[in-house]
């Protein structure tokens, strides 16, 4: 029997009371649709590098995604939801698409890209998306969305907030560059990645996380005034970024830190990473994700949005 935290990188979350394999977009669909019959408890699954899973997850019925296939004409790409993310990155600088390059390394797959359109060093997924092929829950059908329709925003899409369904392909339209220079930008992404623990390595446990647990907060001018000087700000439009990494070491917790004989701790690379030490739980996960938020809560006012999908926690 799998557990989730055999098909999470927390490694952490129960199993579930049915796991079902989807090899093609017709067992995916079918898949979805017999799930959504039987239960409101259902998870669609990627590589699972962002989720959270509760222990226990008897009632919960999951669709594993392991749909393949890349099809190229009039200059658009077709991606299977499947298809692992940093392979196609791969590809994708050897063929000299450009829009991509900065976003290698980071786990997943295609189909999931768009949920919380990934985005790392300048770019996010969303530039060069065409349109997602889309199996709507409402609508019991399979639907074309536009870019436009997705509502695509920093981690966000309207697949986050309420649009139900299963993302079966994403069609992308690439810039044009050369190789070389795609392939190389890639390796000095990595290689930064890498210094933060945030290329996966079994053998590193501060890359047994879901990457960024929290999100930069957006806040207004007026109340970023109110922090220290030294808080890393950023302007998007008339509010400000801040970072969540500052603010969670601002606040005492450091590199490292758990609480009292939890087997989650905060990365020793990167404060915004709650990683498993080995044998952790949810439970520990989550206590450790809440405890962070009450310590930046209370010493700057300021609310951490977790960033992954927390399954079967309220
Ligand atoms: C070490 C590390 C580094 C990371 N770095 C970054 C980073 O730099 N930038 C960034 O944006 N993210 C980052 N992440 C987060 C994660 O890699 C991305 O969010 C990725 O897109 C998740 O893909 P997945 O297949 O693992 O999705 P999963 O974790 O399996 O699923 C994530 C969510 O998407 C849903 N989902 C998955 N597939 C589908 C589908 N086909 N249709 C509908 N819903 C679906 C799931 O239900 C779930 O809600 C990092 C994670 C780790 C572990």
């Amino acid at each position: 029997m799998t557990r989730l935290s055999e098909l999470t990188t927390i490694r952490v979350g129960g199993e579930p009371g049915k796991l079902l394999f989807a090899d093609t977009k017709e067992e995916l669909v079918t898949f979805a649709k017999q799930v959504w019959a039987d239960t409101d408890k259902w998870l669609i699954l990627g590589c699972g590098s962002n989720v959270v899973a509760s222990d226990d997850l008897s009632d919960y019925q999951v669709v594993l995604v392991e749909t393949k296939g890349i099809s190229v004409e009039g200059g658009l790409v077709t991606v299977q939801a499947g298809e692992i993310w940093g392979s196609f990155v791969d590809l994708a600088n050897q063929n000299g698409w450009a829009g991509i390059e900065s976003l290698a390394g980071i786990p997943g797959t295609v189909g999931a890209s768009p949920i919380q359109n990934i985005g790392a060093y300048g770019q996010e997924v969303s530039s060069v998306i065409e349109s997602v092929e889309f199996l709507d829950y409402e609508l019991g059908e399979v639907i074309v969305l536009d870019n436009e329709f997705c509502g695509f925003g920093y981690r966000d899409s309207v697949f986050k907030r309420g649009r139900v369904g299963v993302v079966l392909s994403v069609t992308f339209r690439f810039g044009k560059a050369d190789p070389a220079e795609l392939i190389s930008r890639s390796e000095e992404v990595v290689a930064l990645r890498r210094s933060k623990g945030m290329v996966l390595d079994k053998s590193d446990h501060d890359t047994w996380s879901c990457g960024s647990f929290f999100m930069n907060p957006i806040v207004s001018e007026s109340f970023a005034r109110t922090l220290p000087l030294d808080a890393p700000q950023w302007e998007v439009g008339d509010q400000v970024k801040l970072s969540a990494a500052w603010l969670i070491e601002q606040a005492g917790l450091s590199k490292g830190y758990a609480l009292p004989g939890s087997k989650a701790a905060i990365s020793t690379k990167h404060a915004l990473a709650i990683t498993n030490r080995g044998g952790a739980t949810s439970k520990e996960v989550v206590e450790l994700a809440r405890y962070i938020q009450e310590t930046v809560a209370n010493r700057f006012g300021v609310s951490l949005v977790p960033e992954p999908n927390l399954i079967g926690i309220s």
